[in-house]
């Protein structure tokens, strides 16, 4: 199998990659790293949790780093060497956090604007230009607008999530980019879908560029189990609230829940009704400040709020481990925005749930999604006692507050990855399994928080507890 030893990487580099742990390349990584390392333009057709990010900025890094302490370029005054753009603010920051963990040993200068924050401050950070900076198109061009920045100096543009970025209308900021870099450069050039207008965005920055594709979209789907409700629009904020509290035995144990909704104004309104119900979640869309997105991020990653919602812009890109599930409380109008969705799920050779909601006037959505994906989604039944509660005659909404999960290491590529969410024994495992995928035979919630949770090896209740862990009532 190959290693990063293998192919033409720096010392320093390796290096930063034996501090992550990481000592086995993805797929992309492997195929992209020795083009990109020999000055070759790259088309790379991937999605997020590839791997693709280390992919562009661990050989970047290595053409860019200072040899003998010296730089064959400076880093230029109000400029930068290498430019990053990327559609959202969540994606510009993890790839500015990963280019620092990578270059950290290379000596070079990472700095990343977004929309959202202070213009001034990003004004002065790049007053004496940078050697990395990830950027935003938005921010980048108002920058450049108020002459606080030049691409003069780059030697190396990536565009990550192309696609993404046109759905997002950066499509003219696009262009005026692509006139305003040198003409000599190197174009690693990323997106997950290949649309028409991608190939011609192509054909204007790349110059024969390596192709390389990793996974299509489908295989990731593979790794998870998907279920599908029907569900009346009115009643899904009820049946959302019974799943979290654990009144529907959906497979699987909760660890971190992502919801999507179709709007922001969607999003805002689940939130507040959880929030009623006693459930606490965070919202993630474009009309939250950069210091809400981070802090909702930073508690569902750390799983202090284990649920969050989250509209498909705002969502893409996020890489947090230890999603167990992605819940579709509305369906995408387009399909393959399905598969970017569970994609959520199931990160670096994990495996994960998604249960989508359907209503009557979604069915076209779902047979949409159906056709594009070829996913078999299984029916899961309305909880027994559904209309009851909805009528206002069952359990009352209003419960204790759900136990908390702990945050949990996931593992990764290269790290004998594989092994989902469990402590429990190999046994074990396989008993939570054939649960999940049966959840009706398994006679009651599967862990609800009653020590039905199984054991450990030794035969021991399992401590941990996941959220949603309350006693049953209904
Ligand atoms: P990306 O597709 O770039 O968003 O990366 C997905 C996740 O995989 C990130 O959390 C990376 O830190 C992680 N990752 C990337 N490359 C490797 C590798 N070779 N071994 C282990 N983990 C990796």
């Amino acid at each position: 199998m190959t290693q990063f030893t293998d192919l033409g990487l720096s010392q320093p580099v390796l290096q930063a990659l034996e501090l992550k742990g990481y000592s086995t390349p993805t797929p992309i990584q492997a195929q992209a790293i020795p083009p990109v390392l020999a000055g070759r333009d790259l088309l790379g057709i991937a999605q997020t949790g590839t791997g693709k990010t280390a992919a562009f900025m661990l050989p970047s890094i290595d053409r860019l780093r200072p040899i003998d302490g010296r730089a064959e370029r400076q880093t230029p005054f109000k400029s930068c060497r290498m430019l990053v753009l990327a559609p959202t603010r969540e994606l510009a920051g993890q790839i500015a956090q990963s280019a620092k963990d990578y270059g950290a040993l290379a000596g070079l200068k990472v700095q990343s604007i977004v929309g959202g924050t202070s213009v001034n401050k990003d004004r002065n950070k790049l007053h004496r230009g940078t050697d990395i900076l990830v950027a935003t198109p938005g921010r980048l061009l108002d920058l450049i607008d108020q002459k606080a920045f030049a691409l003069n100096g780059v030697e190396i543009l990536v565009l990550d999530e192309a696609d993404q970025m046109l759905d997002l209308g950066f499509i003219h900021a696009l262009r005026k980019i692509s006139q305003l870099v040198p003409k000599e450069r190197q174009t690693l050039f990323f997106s997950a879908t290949m649309p028409k207008a991608i190939r011609e965005l192509v054909g204007q920055y790349c110059h024969d560029p390596v192709q390389v594709s990793v996974t299509p979209e489908s295989t990731t789907a593979e790794r998870i189990e998907q279920y599908l409700l029907m569900v009346q629009q009115d009643e899904k904020q009820t049946l959302l609230e019974m799943i979290l509290r654990r009144r529907h035995p959906v497979p699987g144990e909760f660890e971190r829940v992502l919801i999507f909704t179709r709007t922001k104004h969607g999003a805002d309104r689940v939130v507040k009704k959880l929030a009623q119900a006693g459930v606490p979640a965070n919202a993630i869309h474009g009309n939250k400040s950069q210091p809400q997105r981070e802090r909702a991020l930073d508690e569902f990653r750390r799983a202090k709020t284990p649920v969050l919602v989250a509209t498909d812009v705002a969502a893409r890109g996020i890489d947090i481990p230890g999603v167990s599930h992605v819940i579709n409380f509305e369906l995408p109008n387009v399909p393959e925005q399905y598969v970017h969705r569970i994609g959520r799920t199931a990160r670096a050779g994990a495996d994960g749930i998604a249960i989508a909601f359907c209503a009557e006037d979604e069915r076209a959505y779902l047979k949409d999604i159906r056709k594009v994906t070829g996913a078999e989604l299984e029916r899961l039944p309305l909880p027994d006692n559904f209309r009851a509660v909805v009528e206002g005659v069952g359990p009352t909404k209003r419960e204790p507050k759900p136990k908390l999960a702990r945050p949990k290491v996931t593992p990764r590529h290269g790290q004998g990855g594989g092994a989902p969410r469990a402590e429990a024994s190999g046994e074990q495992r396989s008993a939570n399994k054939a649960k999940r995928k049966h959840p009706s035979r398994a006679g009651r919630p599967p862990h609800s928080g009653d020590g039905s949770t199984g054991g450990n090896a030794a035969g021991r209740p399992q401590r941990r507890k996941r959220f949603g862990g309350g006693r049953g009532r209904g």
